[in-house]
C-alpha cells in the first residue's frame, strides 16, 4: 500500500514573496525592533520571544494600519492557486505551517480553498495597549527550540510509516522540519542550509515547479 502524501507548507517567503513580519517592522519601524531581529538571528533569544517582543512595540491604537499594511503589501507567489487545486484533486493533504500571525494569514488565505483547520499559525490579541502575540501551537516535549509555532511538533504528529511527508519552505525556521521529512522543496536560506549539510532538496521558484516535480515522482 502506498503512503498518503502530506505537505507542510510555510507561509512567509514561501506562499508570499516576502516575509510579512519583517515587512511590517520595516514599515512601522518601532524603536528597538532591529536589535531584537539581531538577537533572534544570533540566537540570543528564541523566535517566540523575539516575535512577541517586536509586536509588543506596536500600539494597538494602530491596529487598522498594521493589519491593512500587512494584507495590502503581501504578494502571493505564482502558481499557488493552481497548487491548492492540484493538491485537492490528487487527494494530497496540504497543511499551512506558518510562524506568521493570524491577522494577516487568514485574510490572505481566504481567497484559496483551504480548510481553516489545515492552517497553523500564531494568534494575536489587540486587547491591551500593545499588540500581544499568542501561541496556540507551541513546542511539544521533543522540541526545545521555543519556536512559538512549532513545525516539528506538527510534522511528528503525522506517522512517517503512513505518510509521505513533504516540506516546502524558505528559511532557517524550516530546517528542523526539513530534517524529518521525505522530500524538501527549498528556496533562499533553506537552500543554503541544505547545501551545507548535504540534504537532498528540490529548489523552486514558483508553485508550478513544485507541481511538476510531484507529478514526476511516484508516491512512496
Ligand atoms: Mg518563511
Ligand atoms: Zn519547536
Amino acid at each position: 500500500m502506498s503512503k498518503e502524501r502530506i505537505i507542510f507548507c510555510d507561509f512567509d517567503g514561501t506562499i508570499t514573496v516576502n516575509d510579512n513580519i519583517v515587512a511590517i517592522m520595516k514599515h512601522f519601524k518601532p524603536e528597538g525592533w532591529d536589535k531584537i531581529v539581531d538577537d533572534v538571528i544570533a540566537q540570543r533569544v528564541s523566535i517566540r520571544e523575539g516575535v512577541g517582543a517586536m509586536f509588543a512595540l506596536l500600539p494597538t491604537a494602530r491596529k487598522k494600519e498594521v493589519v491593512d499594511y500587512a494584507i495590502g503589501n503581501a504578494v502571493i507567489r505564482d502558481g499557488f492557486k493552481e497548487f491548492v487545486a492540484y493538491c485537492r484533486e490528487q487527494g494530497i493533504k496540504l497543511l499551512i505551517t506558518s510562524g506568521g500571525i493570524d491577522f494577516f494569514i487568514y485574510p490572505l488565505l481566504a481567497a484559496f480553498d483551504i480548510p481553516r483547520e489545515h492552517i497553523y499559525c500564531n494568534a494575536s490579541s489587540f486587547e491591551g495597549n500593545t499588540i500581544e502575540i499568542l501561541w496556540p501551537n507551541a513546542c511539544d516535549d521533543q522540541c526545545t527550540n521555543d519556536c512559538g509555532m512549532c513545525k516539528t511538533s506538527i510534522i511528528r504528529s503525522y506517522d512517517a510509516e503512513r505518510y509521505e511527508r513533504i516540506i516546502i519552505g524558505d528559511s532557517i525556521t524550516d530546517f528542523e522540519g526539513a530534517k524529518l521529512v521525505d522530500t524538501i522543496f527549498a528556496r533562499s536560506h533553506l537552500i543554503d542550509r541544505c547545501e551545507q549539510l548535504g540534504y537532498p532538496y528540490y529548489a523552486f521558484d514558483t508553485f508550478f515547479d513544485i507541481m511538476k516535480q510531484l507529478e514526476a515522482e511516484p508516491v512512496l
